[in-house]
């Protein structure tokens, strides 16, 4: 069964309702990897898609040595490798409004150089003195940089608006990231601060809202009365690759539970808003965070669950364990693997389950939101054997879509009854490749629409949330490596089975 398909494919028109104002972004850091692999693949499709006026110009900032030129075919090469290429009189166009400023973001006097870009853009190409600054650093380079903006008076536009985005982590625990909202809320205000969670700027994300809340058949079983648990389920095949040095501190739990998947269970989980503004969106997100049953360190025992992986498959390659990975310390406790129980004591989901597990090399690589129903309250079929209870899967990525599990006379003389599934694939219902997250991301802050990053009190309360299980996982683990690759990770955290979306339940959900 499938979902019905259009019978045109939507148009680009379809997707844009406003246009933003003409605007400069500045990326500090775009000598380097994310400004390549991902920022200008999605600047230059918006601008080819016509998303983002004419009058739109990118300055890289970075130390590296560079003239103007050699940026745009640094740029050229990322959008080649990493986007879907580069047509060549719109990148003429698209690259004439390219600029590189070689200099150290922490000098204090090389914003003067700025400065003197944008008079010359707003003069030039009508840039409106509006600013979107690209923190694509290190964090510990944050604060130098909001500081040294704030003193050549750039964190605030005479003319037109700034606003500023970060990439994550924001902070590695509570106190750093509480210390890092301190230091950007000192120079901008909350409303010009753009956390990026990509995960936010996924169709399938944002989906389950109009899921959700467009649909009137769902909200009324959405909740304790008939829900048996949520499972949130974020697997990837890739191992560490080159972020070994990062990984190293951080951990899948600091990595993908306390920011990614805190965000998927609050769009699961969340009341309906008063409207989709950002405000009413985000409160509404940030008290499903305040309504969890805070863990305590004993938790850590028997609510979470850490792996690490060793040697094994991915498919017929062999690979490595963590800990022969280049880079990473032969003795590392960092885990691979984190899964954390969770409930949120609310009317609506009081005493229902909410599994959160992430995990490196694991079997497949699957993002996805299972929401499992309970039993009938009957079995009339099949004598005593029990069916698989009804489950809608949320495929965040990749074959994105939804799936809907239910129970299905087969055909025949005799009552067997089966579980069946029916499918709604992105694809084949819209014909449309569902658009890069950056994209979406990098228009709404464009847009001043918020609504798609974290907030301040979001990111705390994540921290606050897992900080017991940290605090409980720097005890050494002496089971590690606890999980070959290509397997579901640690006994105790491994699904009965899967198959195209999650049908088993934890084994520790059970009890
Ligand atoms: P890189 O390590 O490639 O660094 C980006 C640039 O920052 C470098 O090219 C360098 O430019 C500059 N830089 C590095 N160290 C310093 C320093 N100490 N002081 C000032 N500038 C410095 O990072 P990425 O491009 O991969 O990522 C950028 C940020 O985004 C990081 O914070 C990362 O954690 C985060 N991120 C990245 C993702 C990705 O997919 N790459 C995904 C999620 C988050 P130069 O030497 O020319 O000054």
């Amino acid at each position: 069964m499938s979902a019905t398909t259009l019978e045109k494919p939507l148009t680009d028109s379809v997707r844009m309702e406003r246009t933003p104002d003409p605007c400069v972004m500045v990326i500090f850091g775009a000598s380097g990897d994310l400004t390549k692999r991902k920022l200008l693949p999605a600047v230059y499709t918006l601008f080819k898609e016509r998303l983002v006026p004419p009058n739109f110009s990118v300055v890289g900032f970075s130390r590296s040595p560079m003239s103007d030129d050699e940026f745009r075919s640094k740029m050229k090469e990322g959008v080649d490798e990493f986007g879907g290429g580069v047509d060549t009189a719109t990148w003429q166009k698209f690259a004439a409004g390219l600029h590189y400023i070689s200099a150290h973001p922490h000098h204090p006097e090389e914003y003067a150089k700025l400065k003197d870009v944008f008079s010359d853009l707003d003069r030039t190409l009508g840039t409106g003195g509006n600013r979107i600054y690209y923190l694509a650093v290190p964090p510990s380079s944050f604060g130098p940089i909001v500081r040294n903006l704030q003193s050549a008076g750039l964190a605030e536009s005479e003319k037109g608006w700034a606003r500023l985005i970060i990439e994550k982590p924001f902070g590695h625990d509570l106190e750093s990231a509480k210390a890092l909202n301190r230091e950007l809320g000192s120079v901008f205000q909350e409303e010009q601060v753009y956390r990026i969670d990509h995960y936010l700027g996924k169709e399938t994300v944002q989906n389950l809202l109009v899921f959700r809340f467009a649909n009137g058949i769902f909200e009324p079983i959405w909740s304790r009365r008939y829900v048996d648990h949520v499972q949130i389920t974020a697997a990837e095949t890739l191992g560490v690759e080159n972020r070994a040095s990062y990984y190293e501190e951080a951990g899948a739990l600091r990595d993908m539970v306390q920011n990614h998947m805190l965000q998927l269970l609050a769009m699961t989980a969340m009341e309906p808003p008063v409207s989709f503004e950002a405000d009413a969106v985000r409160a509404e997100k940030v008290k499903v965070l305040r309504a969890i049953r805070p863990l305590c360190s004993e938790d850590a025992a028997h609510c979470a669950v850490r792996g690490q992986y060793g040697p094994g498959r991915i498919g017929s390659e062999k690979v490595v364990g963590y800990r022969q990975e280049p880079e990473v310390n032969p003795n590392s406790n960092t885990e691979t693997f984190a899964a954390v129980k969770l409930h949120i004591e609310n009317w609506r989901w009081a005493g229902v389950p909410f599994y959160l597990r992430a995990g490196k090399r694991l079997a497949r690589h699957a993002t996805e939101i299972a929401v499992q129903f309970k039993q009938p309250p009957l079995r009339l079929f099949d004598g005593e054997r029990a069916l698989p209870p009804n489950l809608i899967a949320l495929r965040i990525q990749p074959d994105e879509g939804i799936a809907l599990r239910f129970s299905a006379k087969q055909p025949g003389p005799a009552t067997h009854v089966r579980d069946v599934t029916m499918e709604f694939g992105y694809a084949s219902a819209f014909g449309m490749a569902s658009a890069n997250a950056y994209e979406r991301l990098l228009l709404d802050c464009m847009l001043g629409d918020p609504t798609l990053f974290s907030s301040s009190a979001f990111v705390e309360l994540g921290w606050s949330l897992v900080t017991p299980v940290l605090e409980a996982w720097k005890q050494p683990a002496r089971d590690f490596p606890n999980y070959a690759a290509g397997t579901w990770g640690p006994a105790q955290g491994v699904p009965k089975s899967w198959s195209g979306h999650a049908q088993a339940v934890f084994p520790y959900c059970q009890a």
